[in-house]
């Protein structure tokens, strides 16, 4: 398609610059000679037939020289000396045309008009000579059979008549010329432009060569531009018909659904569709890469949909260290759960087999009943974190009681990190929540403020509500988060700069069970913050989970 479109406008600028090279000047001196020599040809022939004693057999003379030379002009290569053989044959045209109009001796001056095309020729072709060349044959034409016609001397009206015919063709060969120069600048303006435009192509194409992402250009026809060796590759591996643009080797986030033709990347992008690194698994089963596709859909500045960029990045390395991780995370989970799960079992054997509250040990076994049971949520969490599900189920529940008892089990660990833990609760209400995932998202939350406030700082934590929903807030004035990094501490194991690889520990984890267990409850949660000041982490919660959250069983 480039190739067609280079050779199309390749075509037009060599039109264009005909006159400017010597082959160009050939192909329009010859092509003009023919019908020259035919025209004369025709008018003699017509002339004698009509009046035979019109012309002498003298005529026959420059006829034959035209047909000489136009034959050579046809037979002999002369692009070498082009300049000067296009502007002779011109001249003898003219020549021949000045010695017929001396023989029909003022009949049928009409036959003089012949002259415009050697004229024309000249002025287009051969610069400023042939503009000179042209003028003076103009005047020889008009002149120099009328001075020396067999009868009486010329009337002073015919002198004005010849000479105003002979300026009016000057000014048509001045015309030609001043047309065949702009003529000339625009193709030398074009031809700049499009070696400009090559050489950029060049650039870009060696740019997007020297990147280590797949792009394309795909155009609204389904045509491929600026495809790099990383996006072939690509195409490759997932069996790309050139004819759909669909593959046959292209899979969803499971690796194993095989993805429709409309499902895939350029069917999506042609449509108009503008996406941001979508996860893809090309390849044949066993050896699959995954790959991040962008899309961007490329209109012009009039709105006219010219295609679609994309852009392709191999992430299976990543993919695969995640994959890793997770195992590992898995693991350990499992590990750890199993002799979580006998302290736990033990603990409600002593709990219904002693009485605690009699040997004064109730609270403290509450304590760490609790703490186990959370612990064994944490664990949970880990080992769900691969499948990124996190089970709850909601019951109606006191949800005042549950802030009071979670500000409770963190009291001490606030006071002796020498911080104050204040709070202000709404009186008595009820929601329904899922009572030990909403414990953990306050405690998550107290436990950050108490984890990231140095000491002699202050955490509150206020619980609000009004009919339809609760908001629970948890502030502190610690070291705070910056701005660009606050939407992203709710992501799965991030940690902000300011904490990783300092005393302080974490997985990065807490934020975003919180997030997943609020939007489990059809709830938001979000932070303000700033560095050094503090921040404010703030939950809002339907009283009740709207229909379909996963917080319904
Ligand atoms: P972590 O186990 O690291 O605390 P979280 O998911 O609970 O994991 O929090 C993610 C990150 O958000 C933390 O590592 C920390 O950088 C930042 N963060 C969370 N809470 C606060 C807070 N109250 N003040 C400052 N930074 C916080």
């Amino acid at each position: 398609m480039a190739v067609t479109r280079r050779a199309v406008l390749g075509d037009a600028l060599r039109t264009l610059g005909t006159r400017s090279t010597p082959a160009g000047r050939r192909t329009m001196v010859t092509r003009s000679q023919l019908p020259f020599a035919v025209l004369l040809t025709v008018a003699l022939g017509t002339i004698l037939l009509t009046d035979a004693a019109a012309a002498s057999v003298l005529v026959a003379i420059p006829w034959a020289v035209v047909a000489v030379v136009t034959g050579v002009l046809y037979l002999v290569p002369w692009e070498a000396r082009a300049e000067y053989t296009g502007l002779a044959t011109s001249l003898v045209d003219i020549a021949a045309l000045v010695v017929v109009l001396v023989d029909l001796d003022g009949r049928v001056p009409e036959v003089a008009l012949l002259q415009l095309i050697p004229i024309v020729v000249m002025a287009y072709c051969f610069g400023i000579a042939g503009l000179a060349a042209s003028i003076l044959s103009t005047f020889a034409v008009a002149l120099v059979p009328a001075s020396i016609r067999a009868d009486a001397a010329l009337a002073p009206l015919e002198v004005v008549g010849l000479l105003v015919s002979a300026v009016a063709i000057s000014l048509v060969a001045v015309g030609v010329y001043g047309a065949a120069i702009l003529l000339t600048r625009a193709q030398k303006r074009l031809s700049d432009a499009v070696v400009a435009a090559d050489d950029q192509n060049t650039v870009i194409l060696t740019v997007l060569e020297a990147i280590d992402a797949g792009t394309a250009f795909v155009r609204s026809d389904r045509s491929l531009a600026f495809t790099n060796s990383a996006f072939r590759e690509l195409v490759e591996r997932s069996r790309v018909d050139p004819e759909t643009l669909a593959g046959t080797r292209v899979f969803g986030a499971d690796r194993t659904t095989p993805l429709g033709p409309e499902d895939q990347m350029i069917a999506q992008a042609l449509r108009g569709e503008y996406f941001d690194s979508r996860l893809h698994w090309v390849g044949e089963p066993g050896a699959q890469h995954s790959v991040l596709v962008s899309a961007r859909p490329v209109v012009r500045a009039d709105g006219v949909l010219l295609g679609s960029a994309f852009v392709s990045k191999d992430v299976t390395e990543l993919t695969d260290a995640i994959r890793a991780r997770e195992d590992f995370l898995a693991g350990v989970s499992h590990e750890l759960r199993t002799p979580l799960t006998s302290i736990i079992g033990y603990l409600e054997v002593i709990q219904d087999s002693v009485d605690a509250g009699t040997l004064g040990v109730q609270r403290e076994l509450d304590i760490v009943q609790r703490n186990a049971t959370q612990l064994m949520m944490r664990i949970g969490d880990l080992l769900h974190v691969a499948d990124e599900t996190v089970t709850m189920r909601a019951r109606p529940a006191e949800v005042t009681r549950i802030a009071e008892q979670a500000v409770g089990a963190i009291r001490i660990r606030a006071e002796s990190a020498g911080l104050e833990l204040t709070c202000a609760l709404c009186p008595s209400f009820e929601a329904t929540i899922d009572q030990n995932r909403f414990a953990q998202v306050i405690d998550n939350l107290l436990t950050n403020a108490v984890k990231y406030t140095p000491r002699g700082g202050h955490v509150r934590l206020v619980l609000d509500n009004d009919d339809e929903r609760m908001t629970l807030s948890v502030a502190d004035d610690g070291i705070g988060i910056a701005e660009d990094e606050q939407p992203r501490v709710f992501e799965r194991f991030y940690r902000t700069e300011s904490v990783r690889g300092g005393a302080i520990g974490g997985a990065g984890l807490g934020l975003s069970i919180v997030r997943r267990i609020v939007q489990g409850h059809g709830g938001e949660v979000g932070v303000v913050s700033a560095p050094g000041a503090g921040s404010t982490f703030t939950v809002v919660l339907p009283l009740s989970p709207p229909p379909g959250s996963p917080a319904l069983p």
